[in-house]
């Protein structure tokens, strides 16, 4: 799968690129004294918290993304590595296109199949109530 080495690759990047010298240079400073202990525990701690986030994030796209048939690889990296949470925003508009299965709604008194804007049941006039 294409989009799965991809998604290994962006991460690769993040991590040898970006986490892991940030990290490198952050503890050099603590160790050379020239920041506190308590700004380096913060630090790590933020660290931690981004990466548990992340890792949610990925875990949820990618059950939700399988589940609707979309490319679980390519919108984890999407919702995961796309800055201030705009990859996962895109992926919450964007993944309703591809929801066939998820919103069927039925007509309350002959369980016919309707839609959602529809305001009559088409088989026995029944007033539909709008469902969210
Ligand atoms: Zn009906």
């Amino acid at each position: 799968m294409k989009s799965k080495k991809l998604f290994r690759f962006i991460t690769g990047l993040w991590i040898g690129f970006g986490v892991l010298p940030l990290t490198l240079i952050i503890l050099k400073l603590a160790y050379d004294g020239n920041i506190s202990s308590k700004a380096l525990t913060l630090f790590l701690l933020g660290l931690v918290i981004i990466g548990i986030i992340i890792v949610g994030i990925c875990k949820y796209v990618y059950k939700d993304a399988k589940e609707r048939g979309m490319d679980p690889y390519l919108w984890m990296a999407t919702a995961a590595y796309v800055p201030n949470l705009v990859g996962l925003i895109v992926y919450i508009v964007m993944r309703k296109q591809f929801s066939p299965n998820i919103e069927r709604l039925r007509c309350e008194s002959c369980s016919t199949e309707v839609k959602g804007d529809w305001k009559y049941c088409p088989n026995c006039s029944n007033k539909l109530s709008k469902s969210k």
